[in-house]
C-alpha cells in the first residue's frame, strides 16, 4: 500500500467532525486546486482490531475517526499472543517500533497431557520461528500491545481518536453514511463514506445497524491471572500447554518477561456479557481436582482471577452491507484456542484498507474485503473449535491423542502452521 500522507490536515479537517449540535458535517467539500481532501472514514471500536484499521486506512490515504465507548483501555491483567502473520502487519504499519521492548520470544511450547503424566512434545518458536516464517512469535501483555497501538494511532496526523464516545446507530444515504453517537456530553452526530464495526464480540454494528445474530456462547469459560515471574522463574522462557479432561490450562511470560500469564479454559456454563467479572482461586480449583499437583500449585499462586465467557460466531453471516463493514471480533469472534482472534483483526484491518484504497465504489470495496478474508478466517474459526475438542479429551481419546503428538513431533506440529504464519500482507 502506498503511503499517501497528503501534508498537514486542515483545520476543518481534525476539527472534531463529532459534531455535538447533532448536525453531521458533510465529508466531501469542495476544494481549489492542490490535493482533494482526504476520504473520511468512521471506525467503532478502538480495541487491536479497530486502531489497526485507522493504522492501515491512515496510510491507505483516509481520513479516519475513531470512536470508543470507552475513556479507559480495557486491556488490563492478561496477555496475548502475536504470531508472525500479525506481526508482519503491525510491522508494515510502523506499530513495531512501539511496542519491541514490551515482547517477549518464547523459546517453544512445551504440550502437557494430564493422561500421559507430562511433556508429549515440545514445539520449537524462538529463533526457529523467525527462520521459518520470517517474522518472531511474540507474546505481550495485552495493555503493552494496546498502548503501543494507541500510540502509534496518535502520532498519525489524520487519525482522530474519540474516547468515552460510543456508537449507538447509523443511517446510509446514497454518498455516505451519517452515525450517532453517545457520549458525556449527550448525544451527537459525525458523517463519513463507510463505517467499520471493530465494536468487539457484543458489536453494536453487528447487532443493531447490521440486525445480525449475537455470537453464541460456546460453553467454555477462560480464568486469566497474571503473576510476577519470580513466583514461577522456572516458566519464564517458554509457553506451556497442559492438556486434561473437561479443561486446559496455558501460560506464557509477558511484560519483558516479568510476568507469567496463566489462562485456565474450563468447559461450564456461565454466561455474562463482560471481559473482566471477578472469579474466587476455588472456583478455578474446582475444575482442576485431580490435575498433577505442579499445576494445581501454579492455579494457586496468582492473588485475583477474572473469568471470560468464551463465544464465537459460526460461518455464514455476513460481513459487510452498504456503507457498513465488521472487522474483528465483531465479526468473526473464535474460540481463543488458536491464540488469532486478535490476528485476524490485525489481518482485516490491512486487507481492508487495501479493498477501500483500490476500489472508489465503497460498497463494492467492502464485498470485496468480505470476499478475501472470509475463507481463511473461517478455517481459523473450524481449527480452533477442532482444537477445543482436543484439548479436553478424556480416556483413550486423550491416549490416541497424546501417541499422535509425539509421533509427529515439535518439528512437524511447527510445519502444521506454514498456511497461517506464513501469511503475508499484500
Ligand atoms: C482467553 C482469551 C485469550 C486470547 N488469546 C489470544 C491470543 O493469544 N492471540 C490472539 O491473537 N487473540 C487472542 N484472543 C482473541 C483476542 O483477544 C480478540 O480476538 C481481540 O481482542 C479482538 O479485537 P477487536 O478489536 O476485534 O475487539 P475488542 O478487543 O473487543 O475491542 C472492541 C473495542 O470496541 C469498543 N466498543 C464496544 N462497543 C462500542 C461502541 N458501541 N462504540 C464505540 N466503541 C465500542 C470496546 O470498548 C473495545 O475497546 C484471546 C481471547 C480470549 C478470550
Amino acid at each position: 500500500m502506498a503511503d499517501q500522507t497528503a501534508g498537514e490536515p486542515s483545520p476543518d479537517q481534525r476539527s472534531g467532525q463529532a459534531n455535538p449540535s447533532g448536525s453531521p458535517i458533510p465529508f466531501r467539500r469542495a476544494h481549489v486546486g492542490g490535493k482533494p481532501p482526504r476520504r473520511r472514514i468512521i471506525v467503532a471500536g478502538a480495541g487491536i482490531g479497530g486502531l489497526t484499521a485507522a493504522l492501515a486506512l491512515e496510510r491507505a490515504g483516509f481520513s479516519v475517526q475513531v470512536l470508543e465507548r470507552s475513556q479507559q483501555s480495557g486491556e488490563v491483567g492478561a496477555g496475548i499472543q502475536i504470531s508472525p502473520n500479525a506481526w508482519r502487519v503491525l510491522d508494515a504499519l510502523g506499530v513495531t517500533p512501539f511496542v519491541e521492548e514490551k515482547a517477549s520470544k518464547p523459546q517453544a511450547i512445551q504440550v502437557n497431557s494430564v493422561r500421559s503424566g507430562g511433556a508429549v512434545a515440545r514445539i520449537p518458536l524462538g529463533r526457529e520461528a523467525l527462520k521459518r516464517f520470517g517474522a518472531p512469535y511474540c507474546v505481550f501483555h495485552r495493555a503493552d500491545l494496546h498502548n503501543g497501538l494507541m500510540q502509534a494511532a496518535e502520532s498519525r496526523p489524520f487519525i482522530e481518536i474519540n474516547r468515552g464516545l460510543a456508537l449507538a446507530d447509523g443511517v446510509e444515504d446514497e454518498d455516505g453514511i451519517t452515525v450517532e453517537m453517545h457520549g458525556e456530553t449527550g448525544v451527537s452526530s459525525s458523517r463519513a463514506e463507510a463505517l467499520i464495526g471493530a465494536d468487539g464480540v457484543w458489536s453494536t454494528v453487528r447487532r443493531r445497524l447490521l440486525r445480525l445474530p449475537s455470537a453464541d456462547y460456546a460453553g467454555r469459560v477462560a480464568y486469566r491471572a497474571t503473576i510476577p515471574v519470580e513466583n514461577a522463574p522456572e516458566l519464564a522462557n517458554y509457553t506451556g500447554l497442559w492438556m486434561g479432561k473437561d479443561a486446559h490450562l496455558i501460560h506464557y511470560p509477558i511484560a519483558s518477561g516479568r510476568q507469567i500469564n496463566l489462562v485456565a479454559v474450563v468447559d461450564d456454563d456461565w454466561r455474562e456479557e463482560n471481559w473482566s467479572a471477578p472469579a474466587d482461586q476455588e472456583e478455578v480449583l474446582s475444575h482442576y481436582a485431580g490435575w498433577p499437583l505442579a499445576v494445581r500449585k501454579l492455579l494457586e499462586r496468582p492473588e485475583s482471577w477474572l473469568k471470560w465467557a468464551l463465544c464465537d460466531i459460526g460461518p455464514g453471516t455476513i460481513w459487510a452491507e452498504g456503507r457498513i463493514a465488521l472487522l474483528g471480533d465483531a465479526a468473526h469472534a473464535m474460540l481463543p484456542f488458536m491464540a488469532q482472534g486478535g490476528a485476524m483483526a490485525i489481518e482485516d484491518a490491512w486487507v481492508l484498507a487495501r479493498c477501500l484504497a483500490d476500489e472508489p465504489d465503497v460498497d463494492e470495496a467492502l464485498m470485496e474485503y468480505e470476499r478475501k478474508r472470509k475463507q481463511r478466517v473461517e478455517r481459523v474459526v473450524r481449527s480452533a473449535r477442532d482444537n477445543a475438542r482436543t484439548y479436553h479429551m478424556k480416556g483413550v481419546m486423550a491416549l490416541a491423542r497424546d501417541t499422535g503428538i509425539r509421533y509427529l513431533g515439535g518439528q512437524r506440529l511447527l510445519s502444521r502452521y506454514d498456511w497461517l504464519y506464513k501469511w503475508q500482507p499484500e
